[in-house]
């Protein structure tokens, strides 16, 4: 993709309605913190804040500006959980921090949710809870199946009939799903904004256009430098995600970064609004490569999916999902398409996220798979948890080092021929 398709990629709808932020400017000369932190989405900010909220001294450096990555231009959708199973967690990784990690992810919800209130962002959040729709009677089988797990562990997930989808989305074309009452949806972008914003009031300094490109450690210190200034700090942690290239090699290619593509009408009439997701959720269903859809505060429709990768061009992919939008809501036929953007999602090998110990003073939390508005949040905290000193063993997700997937450039292309198969399955609905 060339540099300025990538560029154009953050022209979101998101953007376009952001709540005015200050400028930050990018650090200049020497600055010492207890902390450095390299990332300005919901990751590096989640751990600035929860930081800053413990008295410690930070130093956040972002390359753009906060929420300029996959923070600020994603589906807004607080889904809480990881990939796998409570139980395939519970059974990986042991009753005690399995049990953990299935609490840490599925209260990521309540973690986003409770940070907005206490900090008062405006962000248009909703918790009117994340409905996830069967495509076909197998997939409906499997989300019923995790409805359970969940509910055996208190969480409030339950089972939805095709009249009941028919009745919250507005479409009869999913035979039935779950809804998850811990997650809800918001303004991404306003979100990321509304972090940067508490964690500059509780102390951390913020800097835009600081790009890192070193990070020396030794064993008592870390040093980060950018192109005009340098940190030094007790610890470093990497939260830059699919974004990272090559910093602190191999992070990057621990994931693999997949462009998921996002487009939105005008605001549509208030007739067509009460017809499509009344009562404003933000469902995705279940095709391998999935399609999630809302409406943003101001009633336009947002329609999303992965898979521009190998695969066409961005443009035809975002003129694919309006063809899918229409498909799935007919009254949109004729609707102005006001609004394409799109942003990299990081994909890991076994599905979840990695904490990763890059040297004795510097961790990197990523590859949240497309669920990182929840897992990212939570993220931040450990990663902030960490730099407190808290031991490894006590944290509530497994250090691990950073391992290259294997032929990683090769892995892309593989990827989208995977992506074209995918799309072809989804197509017959196996
Ligand atoms: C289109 C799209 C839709 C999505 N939809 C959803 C959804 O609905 N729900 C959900 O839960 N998740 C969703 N996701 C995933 C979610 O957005 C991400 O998991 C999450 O935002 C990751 O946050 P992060 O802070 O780790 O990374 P990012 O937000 O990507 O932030 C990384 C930051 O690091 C900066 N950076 C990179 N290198 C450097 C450097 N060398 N120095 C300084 N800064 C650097 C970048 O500029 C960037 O701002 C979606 C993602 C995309 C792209």
């Amino acid at each position: 993709m060339i540099a300025n398709e990538r560029a154009a990629l953050a022209d979101s709808l998101w953007a376009a309605t952001a709540n005015p932020s200050p400028e930050r400017p990018p650090l200049h000369g020497e600055a010492e913190a207890d902390t450095v932190v390299i990332g300005g989405g919901f990751t590096g900010l989640s751990a600035a804040l929860h930081l800053a909220e413990a008295g410690k001294s930070v130093v956040l450096l972002e390359a753009e500006t906060p929420g300029w990555g996959a923070s600020g231009r994603n589906g807004g959708q607080v889904n809480p959980g990881l990939k796998a199973t409570p139980e395939e967690t519970e059974a990986r990784f042991g009753p005690d921090l399995g049990r953990r990690m299935v609490a840490m992810s599925g209260g990521a919800g309540d973690l986003v949710f409770d940070l907005i209130a206490r900090h008062g962002i405006q962000c248009a959040a909703s918790r009117c809870g994340w409905i996830r729709a069967a495509t076909t009677p197998k997939a409906l089988a499997t989300l019923q199946e995790i409805g359970r797990q969940w509910r055996d562990r208190g969480a409030v997930v339950d089972a939805l009939d095709a009249d009941e989808m028919e009745r919250l989305l507005g479409t009869r074309a999913y035979p039935g799903g779950l809804i998850d009452r811990r997650g809800g949806n918001l303004h991404p972008l306003n979100y990321a904004l509304g972090l940067a914003e508490a964690a500059e009031r509780a102390g951390a300094r913020i800097h835009g256009h600081s790009r890192v490109s070193g990070v020396q450690s030794t064993d008592d210190s870390v040093t980060v430098s950018t192109p005009e200034g340098r940190v030094t700090a007790r610890a470093a942690l990497i939260c830059t995600n699919a974004y990272t290239g090559g910093l602190a090699a191999p992070l990057g290619q621990s994931v693999i970064p997949v462009t998921s593509v996002q487009v939105a009408t005008e605001p549509l009439s208030d007739k067509l609004r009460r017809t499509i997701l009344p009562e404003g959720h933000a469902p995705s269903d279940t095709r391998r490569l999935l399609l999630y859809f809302r409406k943003d505060d101001a009633g336009r429709f947002v329609m999303g999916g992965r898979g521009a990768l190998g695969d066409g061009s961005i443009g035809k992919r975002q003129a694919a999902l309006r063809e899918a939008a229409v498909r799935l809501y007919p009254q949109l036929e004729g609707v102005r398409w006001r609004y394409a953007w799109g942003g990299d999602v990081a994909l890991t090998r076994d599905h979840a996220p990695g904490l990763h110990l890059i040297a004795p003073r510097v961790m990197a939390g990523l590859g949240y798979n497309g669920r990182g508005v929840g897992m990212a949040t939570a993220m931040g905290r450990v990663l902030a948890e960490w730099a407190q000193g808290r031991p490894g063993a006590e944290l509530d997700f497994p250090i691990t080092a950073a391992r290259p997937i294997p032929f990683h450039r090769f892995r892309r292309i593989a990827l989208g021929a995977t992506v074209a198969a995918f799309r072809m399955l989804d197509r017959v609905g196996i």
